[in-house]
């Protein structure tokens, strides 16, 4: 994976220290952030962490206590909602019902005063842009909800705002229209070069649309990185175990440096693995390790980092399976495998002594 780097790009947010606090509860701690123009961001988290108190700070609809929040360079702390470049599409769509697909597009434009012929092309782009044009007569109740969000997105981008807020967009659909959505979406970014801010407890669906994802936890940034940044080289055991299924082996590193031995259990070999940072001998730490990047065979590989268990449980998938292992001392591990190319693996099953097996750079090393 590579890291995000791009020279070029100018913040067009910038969160300085900022901390919010209703009365004696403090949902943002001392928090700084740049967003960069024309990303797509993804604020990512458990419920309560304060995904949308950050965006409610950008809408305006909510102010700082303390700490800066800046706009293409100019602290906009005390410039009202309406006044921002900022719009903020909202879950439930808010579209006006008596109001024609046509008309629910053109209605901030209208509010703006813009003159006919302006507003006319502004719609009908809008309508091109989120393949609507033949539904531009019809009500909201008249169409799908997947074309009633389109509807929300056209009016939100109606007045070329340079921030576009989405809070949890694709909640109210279904698996499969979320997904086309989420493309849709990207699509749409792409093409109007908007930056996106997005609030999801969806950590797959951040992971698809987003070019960077902030991952949060108590009002605090935990993480900040591409998305294979955050699932290749999670910094913390709350960042591995929130974005995708991992395995992690409590244990004490046996050599200090950055190749070391994790001893995990009694009369194992240690595992062998690269920190990202260098360890003291004696730290306990966590290896986090994917079950894709686990495997398992009959016979024994001819490799470090193998060792023996029995299978317990085994998920068939469809295109993946999924097999649990016990380990010495009783550690539990995941291995996933493609069905179509593992297919030698399929006589595997129940009680099966196996040997488990991983790289030494396959996992991760993670002091907390
Ligand atoms: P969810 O995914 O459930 O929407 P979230 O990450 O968006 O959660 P926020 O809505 O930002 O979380 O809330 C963060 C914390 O701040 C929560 O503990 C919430 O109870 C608290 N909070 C938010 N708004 C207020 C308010 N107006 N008064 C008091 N506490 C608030």
């Amino acid at each position: 994976f590579a890291p995000w780097t791009d020279p070029d790009q100018k913040p067009i947010i910038e969160f300085r220290n900022v901390t919010k606090s209703f009365g004696d509860f403090t949902a943002i701690h001392d928090l700084s952030l740049n967003i960069y123009e024309r990303e797509f961001f993804a604020l990512l988290g458990p419920s309560g962490c304060g995904k949308t108190t950050m965006m409610r700070m950008l809408a305006g609809f909510e102010t700082a206590t303390s700490g800066d929040i800046y706009l293409s360079g100019k602290d906009i702390g005390h410039v009202p909602p309406n006044q921002r470049p900022v719009n903020m599409m909202f879950q439930s769509y808010a579209l006006f019902p008596h109001l024609s697909v046509w008309d629910n597009i053109a209605f901030g434009l209208r509010r703006e005063s813009k003159d006919k012929a302006f507003i006319g092309d502004r719609v009908e782009e809008m309508l091109r842009l989120t393949r609507l044009t033949k539904f531009a007569k019809r009500k909201p109740h008249q169409i799908s909800g997947g074309q009633r969000q389109r509807v929300a997105l056209a009016r939100s981008l109606a007045k070329a705002p340079k921030l576009l807020l989405l809070d949890e967009p694709l909640g109210a659909l279904d698996r499969k229209l979320r997904e086309q959505t989420q493309f849709e979406l990207m699509d749409i970014q792409e093409k109007t070069g908007t930056t996106f801010v997005i609030v999801t407890h969806d950590q797959e669906e951040a992971m698809t649309v987003a070019s960077r994802i902030a991952v949060m936890d108590e009002g605090n940034l935990v993480q900040v990185a591409t998305p294979a940044e955050i699932y290749e080289a999670p910094n913390s055991v709350y960042v591995a175990d929130f974005i995708g299924d991992v395995n992690i082996i409590e244990g004490r590193a046996t050599q200090p440096g950055t190749k070391t031995g994790i001893a995990w259990a009694e009369g194992q070999p240690p595992i062998l693995a690269t920190p990202a940072k260098s360890v003291e001998a004696g730290q306990s730490v966590h290896f986090a390790i994917r079950p894709e990047k686990v495997t398992i065979d009959v016979e024994r590989p001819d490799r470090p980092n193998t060792f023996r268990g029995k299978v317990i449980d085994i998920a068939y998938l469809g295109n993946i399976s999924t097999y649990h292992v016990e380990l010495a001392g009783g550690q539990m591990i995941k291995a996933q495998m493609v069905n179509a190319r593992r297919l030698a693996n399929r006589h595997i099953t129940w009680e099966d002594e196996v040997w488990v097996g991983f790289t030494d750079t396959a996992g991760v090393v993670l002091e907390e």
